[in-house]
């Protein structure tokens, strides 16, 4: 199963990088979204991150020209049929994404491999809607994805050996480094993550420590590069709380029981950083606690 095109659904924030990376990596990319403003948007990300590597004097001038002439884009999902390998990585819904995949079957290669980048869907579940359950599987790349080294990957219940080994052969390729996750709840990265994130809104809402002891606790006691609560308000409050719903509901434990702070940012649409407010106010020169 030789891949050497790839199409990407979802031309967002993981999109763009998903596709900046496959550029890079020696395959032919075509990228699709529903809004061309997406796509624009995106192209103009990835050119702009790839100059930024090249001004760090991590790849050459010539590797980003090369990237970026093989990214081609499109408004029209059918396009993407006759790719090798097509990794969707559009709004974390699941009446989206199954509808995304049925409306793919048809136009599908017989080999085409099929991928979902969800942070916490069930991968088996996805598989079920299409007609190849043993060439699906869930590559789950991290954010920002020219940066981060790790791709988990995430076998169905019916995915097969020959895919699972395509797929590390595909990591390998692009320079990062695979983990395999079984296809329960949040896999394994966001399984440990998002709990511990949503403990330090815990300490924050019954008043163990506030927004900058939390953090500097975390950074200078712990070793964390970011404190939790920055770390929140990078990923998005409202990824954290439905990702910890997607704990509570899947597992049935109350030991993943949303901090109801957490709810409560997320319902003032204070996101992080993406809104400009969080457990941090990014409006000024410098972030401000804003607990
Ligand atoms: P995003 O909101 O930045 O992008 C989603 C894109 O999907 C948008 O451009 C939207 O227009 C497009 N889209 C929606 N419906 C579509 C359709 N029917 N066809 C084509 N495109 C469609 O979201 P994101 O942060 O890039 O997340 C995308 C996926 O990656 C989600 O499944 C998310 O859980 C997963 N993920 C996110 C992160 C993260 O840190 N943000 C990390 C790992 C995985």
């Amino acid at each position: 199963m030789a891949i050497e095109t790839v199409g990407i659904v979802g031309a967002g924030q993981m999109g763009n990088g998903i596709a900046h990376v496959f550029a890079l990596g020696g395959f032919d990319v075509v990228l699709n979204d529903i809004s061309q403003d997406g796509l624009d948007k995106a192209l103009v990300t990835i050119r702009g991150n790839l100059d930024r590597q090249v001004s760090r004097g991590k790849i050459s001038a010539e590797a980003r020209d090369t990237a970026i002439a093989r990214i081609t884009t499109t408004l029209t999902l059918t396009d993407l049929g006759q790719t090798d390998l097509i990794i969707e990585a559009a709004t974390e819904r699941e009446t989206v994404k199954s509808a995304i995949f049925e409306d793919l079957v048809p136009h599908l290669k017989p080999n085409t491999i099929l991928a979902s980048n969800t942070s916490s869907i069930s991968i088996t579940r996805l598989a079920s809607r299409t007609d190849r359950p043993e060439k699906f599987m869930g590559v789950h790349f991290m954010n920002p994805v020219p940066v981060m080294q790790l791709v988990e990957l995430i076998r169905g219940i019916a995915t097969s050996d020959e895919t699972f080994k395509a797929l590390i052969d595909v990591v390998e390729k692009l320079g990062k480094t695979s983990a395999s996750a079984e296809d329960f709840p949040a896999f394994i990265v966001n399984r440990i993550l998002i709990p511990m994130i949503n403990e330090a809104v815990y300490a924050l809402y019954e008043g163990v420590g506030n927004v900058t002891s939390i953090d500097h606790s975390m950074k200078l006691g712990a070793a964390h590069p970011m404190g939790p609560l920055e770390l929140a308000d990078f990923i998005g409050l409202d990824t954290c709380l439905a990702i910890m719903n997607v704990l509570h509901d899947g597992l049935a434990d109350t030991k993943y029981r949303p901090c109801p702070l957490l709810t409560k940012y997320v319902e003032a649409g204070w996101l992080g950083r993406k809104t400009g407010r969080g457990f941090y106010d990014y409006r000024g020169d410098t972030p401000v606690p804003t607990r």
